[in-house]
């Protein structure tokens, strides 16, 4: 079981960085609207998350942490609404590290705590907590050398959990966020309104308050595919493409086609060495797109590929054409 859970994290768990966002789509996923995110040693010495959502009750904390054990799965694979579905995060992860899983509900009136330690997992115990779950990674891949010895600088490695907290903040700008290494607090992004408004206030905060005062509204509809977001004017522009931030149903994804879209939809205003900063929200039926490709999730297929990039690409250049660029 633990070879297998450790067979499991090779997929799901390439790097701290992906423990962060495991942990943080739990906590979204548990309704929390508070979420701290702690690190030490670019996350291989400790990540520490700790949300304010609906918690676990003591007798089934050995479940969450057992392998394929989610209380998220609906019927339908394809109807995935919820950011988790798989089972599979925190039996990976208790694989390679070191876990401690500490959790309150609303109405338990204490707390409990299960630990699993390179696959061995203790016996729940009762502990002080407030409501909520608290989740401690410590000595990430100790139980897997080899892995451990890929992983890059201590500073590339707290880059790329930055990176995926202003991904997923983004997505939940009603979420308060904090982001804080062994020596300070990196990002400190409070609540504001679940509205195109607080949108865009969300992103000032995540790309700096310039993006919001050089966006352009998107907002378009085509078959029943939505898309709305935000993309800068041909003037705000950056060398490269980490500032281009897609969705699709509210989870994160990294997608060819979207760039593409993306580059197409700017051909006639942009160099080639330039790249817009954009945040697009695609909404459409889970049953045309399929966001099972890989455990880590970051890619989706779409069923009807064109229709998407067309959606994009006139979305965008009706938005600058409005602003007569
Ligand atoms: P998945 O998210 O795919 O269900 P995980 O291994 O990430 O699988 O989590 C297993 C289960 O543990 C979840 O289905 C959920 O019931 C519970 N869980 C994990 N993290 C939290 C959290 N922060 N708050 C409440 N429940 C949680
Ligand atoms: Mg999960």
């Amino acid at each position: 079981e633990t070879v297998i859970n450790q067979i499991a994290a090779g997929e799901v768990i390439e790097r701290p960085a992906s423990v962060v966002k495991e942990l943080v789509e739990n906590a979204l996923d548990a309704g929390a609207s508070r979420i701290e995110v702690a690190t030490a040693g670019g996350g291989l010495g400790l990540i520490r998350v700790i949300d304010d959502g609906g918690g676990i009750p003591a007798d089934e904390l050995p479940l969450a942490v057992s392998r394929h054990c989610t209380s998220k799965l609906s019927d339908d694979i394809h109807d995935i609404r919820s950011l988790g579905f798989r089972g599979e995060a925190l039996p990976s992860i208790g694989s390679v590290a070191r876990l401690s899983l500490r959790s309150r509900t609303a109405t338990g009136d204490a707390g409990a705590e299960v630990t699993v330690d390179g696959g061995r997992t203790g016996p729940v115990k009762p502990v002080a907590a407030n409501p909520g779950t608290t989740v401690e990674v410590r000595d990430l891949f100790f139980a897997t050398p080899a892995r451990l010895k890929f992983m890059k600088s201590e500073r590339s490695e707290t880059a790329a959990i930055t990176d995926v907290v202003k991904r997923v903040a983004l997505a939940f700008p009603a979420v308060r966020f904090t982001l804080s290494g062994s020596d300070r607090t990196t990002l400190e992004l409070a609540a504001v309104p679940a509205d195109g408004e607080g949108l865009l206030r969300r992103m000032g905060q995540v790309l700096g308050q310039a993006f919001s005062e050089n966006a352009l509204a998107i907002d378009a509809e085509r078959e029943g595919i939505g898309l709305t977001g935000y993309a800068s004017i041909p003037s705000f522009t950056r060398g490269n493409a980490l500032h281009q931030f897609a969705y699709v149903n509210g989870r994160p994804v990294r997608d060819k086609l979207i760039a593409g879209a993306i580059r197409g939809a700017y051909m006639d205003v942009l160099p080639r060495d330039r790249h817009a900063v954009t945040a697009l929200f695609l909404s459409l039926d889970p049953a045309l797109v399929d966001v099972n490709v890989h455990p880590a999730k970051a890619d989706v297929r779409f069923r009807d590929p064109g229709l998407v990039r067309g959606l994009i690409i006139g979305a965008i250049r009706q938005a600058l054409e409005g602003a007569g660029m």
